[in-house]
């Protein structure tokens, strides 16, 4: 089968490695010429663990990649739009990306196709993407709704091994043709699951708010624990224990953020007040994402105070194992920081450049300093904040940390670290949701 994907984002270059991998002949198409240019040069654009050798061994055949999407689309059975979907200043989906490639396949078709809509889109877009390109081809062009679920830092696995499949379609036709393009992903059980586009248009966004829910439930929790003196570790232990719960996304922390969720439950929010539809659960799991960050910089400002101090934060990435920075607490965190007088040591294994790049778009950037090592960025700091628990800022040489920063205050943005044994080192620590802990 042959097939290409319009847009080789986090999403469309994951998914056309994973088909390539699978022997489908795929052409990636996107229009920045930069990231081509990478692509063609063998680099990933981006960091996503495993990508880059699933593409080395595949291209540029199987896989391969393009600008030229007419080209691209000739004798394909399927095309894929996996191109982003930003928030609009109301937050709605900003649907302009989907439309626009969609009316250049129909125009540049020669043949009957499968158009499949990856992004994550409003419910109601299949409908209009099928009305709008309807007059721009006079071939049948079917549009099938296949939101995808990968998460950044895991993609590959989840694509090789999703939870579910969800194919959105009435055509039969469009059906079998991803049952079996989806085949070699879907062999151990069946996890093809076929609805209506409308449902599979909503499913998307309902898993996504779901989880994102029960991050910002355990954040309010973690609040009161702040205000009672609990723990909110012991809690989460606890309420995880009952199966109906479960321990998955009950981390507290500094919130969510990343290119997905807070976008889409703005989005969710906007359709169903469109709908009239109430989403209050969605708009308190929204409100209440912005209060964890808040409440650190307040506890800084009353433990030690914030201006004129040299702050190490460890961690930029929304989240660890990616270089996207999009929506990161860490970088409202800093932007909070600078603007009470502090300055900035920062350090990603991942996200140096990225974060850069966004903290330069917001005007910080004589006020950072960054380092590869997370030694390097401790050094003369008065406080470290882990903002981001990547795997090797858990178990730090806290002696190291202690020798190299003038100040004790380790606060915890990611409750990763163990509370006693940053005291046993000499530090003051403070985690979210827990008391405070000082040396004897
Ligand atoms: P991204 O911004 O990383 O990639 C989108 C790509 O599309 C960019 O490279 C852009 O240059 C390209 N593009 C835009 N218009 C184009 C056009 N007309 N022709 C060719 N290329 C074009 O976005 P992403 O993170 O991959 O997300 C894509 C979609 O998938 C979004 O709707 C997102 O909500 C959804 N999604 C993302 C994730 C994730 O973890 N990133 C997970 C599930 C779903």
């Amino acid at each position: 089968m042959k097939i290409a994907i319009i847009g080789s984002g986090y999403v469309g270059l994951v998914a056309g490695a994973c088909f390539a991998d699978s022997g489908v002949i795929v052409t990636c198409v996107d229009n920045d010429e930069k990231k081509l240019a990478k692509l063609e040069k063998g680099e990933v654009p981006f960091y996503e663990p495993g990508l880059s050798d699933i593409i080395k061994r595949n291209w540029p055949h199987p896989l391969n990649f393009s600008s030229n999407l007419a080209g691209s689309i000739q004798h394909c059975e399927v095309v894929f739009l996996a191109v982003g979907t930003p928030p609009n200043e109301d937050g709605s989906a900003d649907l302009s990306h989907v439309l626009q490639a969609a009316i250049q396949v129909a125009q540049a078709a020669t043949h009957d196709l499968i158009l499949v809509l990856k992004s994550t889109v409003p419910v109601g877009t299949n409908e209009l993407v099928t009305n709008f390109i309807q007059t721009h081809s006079k071939y049948k062009i079917d549009v099938v709704s296949n939101p995808e679920f990968l998460k950044e830092g895991d993609a590959v696995h989840d694509f090789f091994e999703p939870d579910r499949i969800v194919v959105g379609t009435e055509d039969d036709h469009a059906f079998e043709v991803l049952n079996r393009l989806y085949a070699p992903f879907n062999r151990r059980n069946n996890r093809i699951q076929r609805m209506d586009p409308k449902s599979a248009e909503v499913v998307k966004y309902a898993s996504n708010a779901l989880l994102a829910i029960k991050i910002s439930f355990m954040n309010e929790i973690a609040g009161l624990c702040d205000k009672v003196d609990a723990d909110v570790e012991s809690v989460r232990l606890a309420v995880g224990s009952d199966e109906r719960i479960g321990m998955k996304f009950l981390y507290p922390g500094l919130g969510f953020g990343g290119s997905c969720f807070p976008k889409d439950l703005r989005a969710l929010s906007h359709i169903g007040s469109n709908m009239g539809a109430t989403m209050g659960i969605v708009d308190a799991a929204i409100r209440a994402n912005t209060v964890p960050v808040i409440l650190l910089v307040q506890h800084i400002k009353r433990d030690i105070g914030i201006a004129g101090k040299k702050i190490a934060v460890w961690g930029i990435a929304f989240k660890p194992k990616t270089d996207d920075v999009r929506e990161a607490q860490s970088i409202r965190l800093i932007e909070m920081l600078v603007k009470e007088g502090a300055t900035i040591r920062a350090t990603d294994p991942q996200a140096l450049s990225t974060g850069a790049d966004k903290l330069a778009d917001l005007g910080i950037f004589k006020e950072v300093a960054f380092f590869d090592s997370e030694y390097d960025a401790c050094k003369d700091a008065d406080i470290l904040i882990i903002a981001t628990e990547w795997n090797h800022y858990q178990n730090p040489d806290l002696s190291r940390v202690r020798k190299l920063m003038r100040g004790n205050h380790i606060f915890d943005g990611r409750n990763c670290l163990n509370p006693q044994d940053v005291v046993d080192a000499g530090f003051i620590y403070r985690g979210i949701g827990r008391p405070q802990r000082k040396p004897k």
